[in-house]
């Protein structure tokens, strides 16, 4: 990415957008660019407080700073300083930081389109520099929007070295090295130096303990940033019952993300979509995946992407996410319900001006394009809601389907959620629950234990059989309620879908 910004520079698009939070990196970057890849190029910065300044050797000569300093005093509105830029005589690199506050207005937004085009054949650019991204539709056809991505493991290891330095830390093996670096993957340099520091200044040192402190700090900045959520789970896939087949895919993939996968020449797993019936356990795989593949998990919570308060803020909130996603790969990205996430992706060009279509437009694209080990794992209910464009063959790996758990499975269940919270199983009866709960859901199963344990605690005694069985027999489960739903789904996967259960593959067969 930091290739394509000395590209677009060489090329002389006149306006470029560079979304970043990492002002001090992104400008020390393109310094270095001017200084190496262009003529000697100089580079101006604008901001609101100091109007446009000369970057770098400011302190050399005196009459240039008078002259800096009245530069500063008429450019310090933006209009003024476009108008600055289109009059100076030599080329240059022209950076804008935090425009995006005035980019609405006429005047700038007439000063940035007069700029473009009187930028030809002048070697001159614009860069508008900022966290966040606003581009007003007049500007759209004119500027290139450009991601500066986060540190590379190389950029974390000279912030790194610095530290160790500073702190005059002895020589760390190279493992514990590789450690701190990959934990502070997904965070920008400060707050990389800030972790570092602050996991120094709990512990006294930077060793292998200080790695799950560095982790957790990096939770919290996640967490921080509101769309994306970090998961932790401490079930394994033995919680779960049934879904051997699913289990299977997922244990021979275990390895998938090694550099031994790579050099065997398999290539990297991208994602893989479960459907199914609600309760039956998707969402639970696909966190106890995190465990089996020891990789951390991110939810991506659609509904906060979602932001109408400003044109664009929507993209760019996607965008920060799957950047972030990406920046700590290999990871895996959980989109739970992504029927509803996407439900008006298609078709919904006139209710919200065209966000939804552009948002579903550019997590496709992502998927499609996407090179870092990110791997997808999206969960979906309803078959009809979902955009026909994910079930395309090549989007996900693999399309799962988990239907109502069979007699063996809820055999199963039954044993998971008792020998959870009793050690004494032996005295339920499981095959007799598992035909009373026929058509019963794992969760449903796992609700009626639970209303026979309230059932029996609010009568000072132990739990028992015949509780489970009332309790049963007091539920409509979701599969009679929603009859329709779950034949219509079934129905949809018996032919596009791959069983999750082998008992369910068997049964299908024999339907047909
Ligand atoms: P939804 O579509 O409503 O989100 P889901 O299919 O994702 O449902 P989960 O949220 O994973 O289902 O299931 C809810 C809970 O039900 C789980 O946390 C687990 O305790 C229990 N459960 C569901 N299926 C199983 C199963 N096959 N084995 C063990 N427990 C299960």
């Amino acid at each position: 990415m930091k290739e394509e910004l000395s590209i677009l520079i060489k090329a002389q698009y006149p306006l470029i957008y560079l979304v970043t939070p990492e002002e001090q990196r992104a400008e020390q970057a393109i310094a270095r660019i001017a200084r190496t890849e262009t003529q000697h190029q100089q580079v101006f910065v604008w901001t609101m407080t100091q109007g446009m300044v000369e970057c770098g050797n400011e302190q050399t000569n005196p009459d240039r700073n008078q002259a800096r300093n009245s530069t500063r005093h008429n450019t310090v509105s933006p209009e003024a300083a476009i108008k600055w830029v289109i009059q100076h005589e030599q080329a240059g690199l022209f950076i804008f930081k935090d425009l995006h506050d005035f980019i609405t207005d006429p005047g700038v937004k007439r000063a940035l389109r007069d700029a473009i085009a009187s930028f030809k054949g002048t070697e001159k650019i614009i860069i508008l520099m900022s966290p966040l991204q606003e581009i007003p539709i007049e500007l759209e056809k004119e500027v290139v929007v450009l991601d500066y991505p986060l540190p590379n493991m190389a950029e974390l290891n000279k912030v790194l070295d610095r530290h160790l330095d500073k702190t005059k830390t002895s020589r760390i093996t190279t493992e514990v090295r590789e450690k701190l670096l990959r934990a502070a993957l997904g965070l920008t340099k400060d707050e990389a130096e800030k972790v570092y520091r602050k996991a120094y200044v709990k512990a006294g040192r930077l060793t292998q303990e200080e790695v799950d402190i560095i982790l957790s700090e990096k939770k919290q900045l996640i967490r921080r940033n509101g769309i994306l959520e970090y998961i932790e789970e401490d079930e394994t896939l033995d919680a779960i019952g049934g879904l051997d087949e699913l289990k299977k895919w997922l244990r021979q993939r275990s390895n998938a993300f090694t550099e031994r996968a790579r050099e065997y020449g398999l290539p990297q797993p991208k994602g893989m979509l479960i459907l199914g019936v609600p309760g039956c356990g998707k969402s639970l795989i696909a966190k106890t995946t995190s465990r089996l593949w020891g990789l951390p998990i991110l939810r991506l919570d659609m509904g906060r992407v979602y932001d109408g308060s400003m044109v664009g803020r929507s993209e760019a909130n996607l965008r920060n996410a799957l950047k972030t996603a990406e920046s700590i790969s290999p990871a895996i990205l959980f989109i739970d319900e992504l029927d509803k996430s996407f439900a008006g992706g298609t078709g919904s060009a006139d209710s919200d001006g065209g966000t939804s279509s552009r948002i579903f437009g550019s997590f496709l694209t992502w998927m499609q394009e996407k090179t870092s080990p990110v791997f997808v794992m999206a969960t979906a209910n309803r078959i009809e809601r979902l955009p026909g464009e994910f079930l395309r063959k090549g989007r996900f790996d693999e399309i799962f389907f988990v239907d109502l758990p069979t007699q063996q499975e809820r055999e199963e269940i039954f044993r998971i959620h008792l020998c959870k919270r009793r050690d004494d199983i032996a005295r339920f009866d499981l095959p007799q629950l598992a035909t009373m709960s026929d058509g019963f859901s794992g969760a449903e199963i796992e609700q009626a234990i639970i209303a026979a344990m309230y059932e029996a605690f609010a009568q000072d005694r132990e739990f028992v059989q015949i509780d489970i069985i009332a309790a049963l027999k007091a539920t409509l489960p979701l599969s009679r309620t929603m009859m329709e739903q779950v034949t219509a789904l079934r129905e949809w996967a018996r032919q596009r879908a791959r069983p999750a259960a082998t008992a369910t593959a068997e049964y299908q067969r024999m339907e047909f």
